[in-house]
């Protein structure tokens, strides 16, 4: 099932997925339906996950060891949680295939090129990338082929990346269903920390608040909880390993994005506090034109509930 038939020839004759949880499986199936790849292998730290993987069909081969999986491949993506990139790059380096094309899917960049980077050899291309799609599930059974529609993903090549290498792999990632933007990781890492990174912190803040809370006064907030507070605990179940490896790598994006948070929650707070009505209705009133922006670039539905209901949950949790 790995095995592409199509009669067109693929882009890689071999891909190496290093980690095949929630991105490394949808990318294998992605690849598949679009003819990409002429085999799939990958690695895997657990024996489960590696039966599992190859019982799906998402690897005709299944490593222990990530410096068997490369041996031979074309193109290498690293699917692990940012933090293992280190010691998987290091481990890889002198296994790669010269001419091949490494990248990964970190949620964070500067921090993927720093500890990637360095293990690269002469002749091998570094470019690294981050879909910006996923949902809160993990594991290879999470996967699916239609993860990466219509998303985009990002690229943070170093500006001497080879631009074939570069061409190649936005090509990849459009093949794979992805609009693609090319940005500086430190660009990538401030956008990311507001947009996504910040989010995750406050979902699951306030989910453990809630949880206390419900502790010390025996109340039914997880009973009674509605739609809001909903939304963030399908957020704050998100792989707390990943997301640890995120806060750890995007420290000052996100300790920058935490402070200006926090003076315009306390703007809010005086607004509560003072009975000003006027300007909590103004800021509410921008914040839900932000929703709208999103919508009408194609990156969420406006149906209630975000459509859930009538379609497997696609909105990211990155
Ligand atoms: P996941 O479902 O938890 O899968 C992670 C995979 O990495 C598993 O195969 C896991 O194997 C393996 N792994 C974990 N630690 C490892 C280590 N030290 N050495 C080798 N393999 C290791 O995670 P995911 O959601 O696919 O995330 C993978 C990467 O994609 C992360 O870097 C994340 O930042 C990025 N990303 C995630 C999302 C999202 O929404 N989830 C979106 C875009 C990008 P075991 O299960 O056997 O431990």
């Amino acid at each position: 099932m790995a095995r592409d038939n199509s009669e067109k020839k693929p882009m890689f004759k071999r891909m190496a997925l290093i980690g095949i949880g929630l991105i490394g499986s949808s990318i294998s199936h992605a690849a598949r339906r679009a003819g990409l790849v002429g085999e799939t292998v990958c690695s895997a730290l657990t024996p489960e996950e590696r039966e599992r993987a190859t019982a799906l069909g998402l690897a005709t081969k299944a490593y222990a060891d990530p410096a068997d999986a490369v041996k031979g491949a074309d193109l290498v993506i690293l699917c692990t949680p940012v933090g293992a990139f280190k010691d998987i790059a290091e481990a890889i380096g002198p296994h790669l295939e010269k001419g091949a094309i490494v990248s990964d899917v970190g949620s964070v960049k500067g921090a993927a090129v720093r500890d990637i980077a360095p293990s690269i050899p002469e002749g091998v291309h570094f470019v690294p990338g981050h879909p910006i799609a996923g949902t809160e599930q993990s594991g290879p059974d999470a996967g699916f082929a239609t993860l990466f529609d219509g998303r985009w993903c990002v690229l943070t090549p170093a500006p001497d990346a080879d631009p074939e290498a570069v061409a190649k792999i936005e090509e990849f990632w459009r093949k794979l269903g992805s609009n693609v933007e090319v940005m500086t990781p430190e660009h990538h890492d401030m956008v990311l920390a507001i947009t996504s990174h910040v989010p995750h912190l406050i979902a699951y803040n306030i989910v453990n608040t809630a949880a206390h809370l419900e502790r010390v006064t025996d109340s039914e907030v997880i009973k009674f909880s509605a739609a809001g507070f909903r939304d963030f605990t399908r957020i704050a179940a998100s792989d707390p390993v990943m997301w640890r490896d995120v806060f750890l790598n995007n420290k000052e994006a996100v300790l920058e994005m935490l402070g200006r948070f926090s003076e315009d929650l306390i703007q809010l707070q005086r607004a509560i506090r003072f009975g000003d009505g006027e300007t909590l209705q103004r800021l509410f009133a921008t914040a839900r034109s932000i929703r709208r922006g999103i919508i009408q670039a194609g990156q969420d539905t406006a149906q209630p509930d975000f459509g859930r209901s009538a379609v497997k949950v696609r909105e990211g949790t990155d």
